[in-house]
């Protein structure tokens, strides 16, 4: 259990970030790892709880403490502590097939909800994590992993984001045929187009889509499933060919913001705004799409999540004069109350690396109307809010924009194409109706996770719904599995 002593000798230390003015002239990663010593001393704090609340429920449901994917935490803290980095290794991949994803983007619920975090000083469970998956690559220690025999049914798994892949790579470590069905040039969904390279290089996904390969994954790009586009394939057609199809779409219509001068020029949804510039790192051509740039302009953003930090992010890297960031919220707490939330994901101020790249941020805002001149954006008429979002009289103000980036998240996944034509059910959200235990859509043999199913949420989510997912197919194809829960 780690040091028995170690969490009341050792301070928690985290991984670092490089200075600003520094990593905004790049789009490449900028965390600073902890040496060995020091990620085995913070292994140490460790202290093997009676009830490990990090480990997490089990249950798949939004809200519930720790780790989503049931991360054995104490026992690969333990490991590291003692220096045994490749049965570390084994263990954390026992339970999730992408810890480098989850490394380096998790929120972190497990550390939310750690008991030392009672005291604001969490185990750097992520931190740990990120070294174990590192260190296992470094030495070579992540083969892939072939299947004793085949079981000769064959599996499509339409969308190649996070829930995709990992249920692909499970279905196939089983010894199905698996083929992945991706409409873009590359694997990885919102990994590869959504999240940023200064979040997450992209070699990071390239080098699992290697291992899956050589697994025995076939992955078809540019084949969108559904829909008119060229070369769309017709998803009835792939229901009759596969003994089994897992609908991995994500959720993917943004939300709008319907008022006055919405149609102006400079007005973008945050996913117009970040592929483009995940395209121009990784040299894919943009396909004919008109360039959408922040340099040189005063850029507002709308949406206080992760998607409007990341488009603060990539503003600030292509040289914009000033970033604006407005939320409708109120303003969050400085601090929880620890008693009131504790082991739940509190309700916080957080400020993302991109926020602190020097955005400015507003609270209880609400746009009530864009204006300009020449069919440009130039203003947003914009008033406070009580916590209703009522509009408080006499508080209206204006900001200049050149450029408006719209990150209010999305409300379902897209509906026409690929899920008008299979003609499976929606729940009342607009998400693909299927439960958490057979993960089966209103269609026989077809069956939904991640986004597509959920609706809008987190990497490790959707990681952990292609993992139950791929063991529902396996069960149903099968009569029987082995894959784990
Ligand atoms: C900008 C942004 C930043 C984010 N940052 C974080 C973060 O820091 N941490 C975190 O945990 N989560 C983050 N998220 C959320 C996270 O990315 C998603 O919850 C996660 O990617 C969902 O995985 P998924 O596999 O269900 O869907 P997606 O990642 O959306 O993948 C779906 C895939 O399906 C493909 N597809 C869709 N329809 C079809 C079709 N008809 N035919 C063929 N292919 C199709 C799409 O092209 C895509 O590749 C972020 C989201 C966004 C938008
Ligand atoms: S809650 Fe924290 S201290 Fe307790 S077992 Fe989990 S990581 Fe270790």
């Amino acid at each position: 259990m780690g040091k028995i002593t170690g969490f009341l000798e050792i301070d928690r230390h985290d991984r670092k970030y490089t200075p600003v003015a520094e990593r905004v002239k790049h789009f490449r990663e900028f965390v600073i790892p902890l040496t060995e010593k020091e990620t085995r001393d913070q292994a140490a704090r460790c202290m093997n709880c009676g009830i490990p609340y990090c480990h997490g429920t089990g249950a798949v449901t939004p809200g519930t403490p720790g780790c989503p994917v049931n991360n054995q935490i104490p026992d690969f803290n333990d490991l590291v502590y003692r220096g045994d980095w490749q049965e570390a290794s084994r263990n954390l991949h026992s339970t999730n097939n992408f810890p480098d994803f989850t490394g380096r983007i998790c929120p972190a619920p497990c550390e939310a909800s750690c008991t030392l975090n009672i005291i604001e000083s969490p185990v750097t469970i992520k931190t740990i994590e990120f070294a174990i998956v590192e260190r296992a690559w470094e030495n070579g220690w992540l083969k892939p992993e072939l299947p004793a025999e085949k079981t000769g049914k064959k599996v499509a798994i339409v969308g190649s984001g996070p829930a995709g892949l990992a249920c692909a790579q499970q279905l196939a470590r089983t010894g199905h045929e698996v083929h992945v069905y991706e409409k873009h040039a590359k694997a990885g969904g919102l990994l590869r187009y959504g999240i940023p390279d200064f979040k997450m290089e992209k070699s990071v996904i390239d080098r699992r889509i290697a291992q899956m390969e050589a697994e025995g994954v076939t992955f078809h790009y540019n084949s969108p499933v559904g829909g008119s586009a060229p070369g769309a394939i017709d998803p009835n057609e792939l229901a009759k060919q596969y003994d089994a199809v897992a609908l991995t779409g994500g959720s993917e219509s943004s939300r709008d913001l319907p008022i006055p001068g919405r149609d102006l020029k400079g007005i973008h949804f945050a996913m117009e705004f970040l592929p483009q510039q995940n395209r121009r790192v990784s040299g894919e051509p943009l396909g004919g799409v008109a360039d959408i740039l922040a340099g040189d302009k005063h850029v507002v953003v709308i949406g206080g999540g992760d998607t409007g930090s990341d488009c603060i992010g990539t503003s600030f890297r292509q040289g914009a004069k000033s970033v604006v960031q407005l939320e409708i919220m109120p303003a969050p707490p400085e601090h929880e109350n620890k008693g009131l939330t504790w082991p739940n994901w509190p309700l916080k101020m957080r400020t993302s690396s991109s926020q602190a790249e020097g955005a400015e941020r507003d609270f209880a805002v609400l746009t009530q109307k864009f204006s300009g001149t020449g069919g440009k954006v130039e203003k947003l008429h914009c008033v406070r809010v009580d916590e209703r979002f009522k509009p408080l009289p006499g508080t209206e103000f204006e900001i200049d924009a050149d450029l408006v980036l719209l990150a209010m998240g999305f409300v379902h996944p897209t509906h026409d194409g690929l899920l008008k034509t299979l003609g499976v059910d929606l729940d009342q959200r607009g998400n693909v109706r299927a439960n958490t235990s057979d993960f089966k859509t209103s269609k026989p043999n077809v069956f939904s996770a991640g986004d597509m199913r959920r609706g809008q949420s987190l990497v490790v989510w959707a990681i952990r719904e292609g993992r139950l997912c791929a063991r529902a197919i396996d069960l149903s194809l099968m009569g029987k599995t082995e894959l784990p829960r």
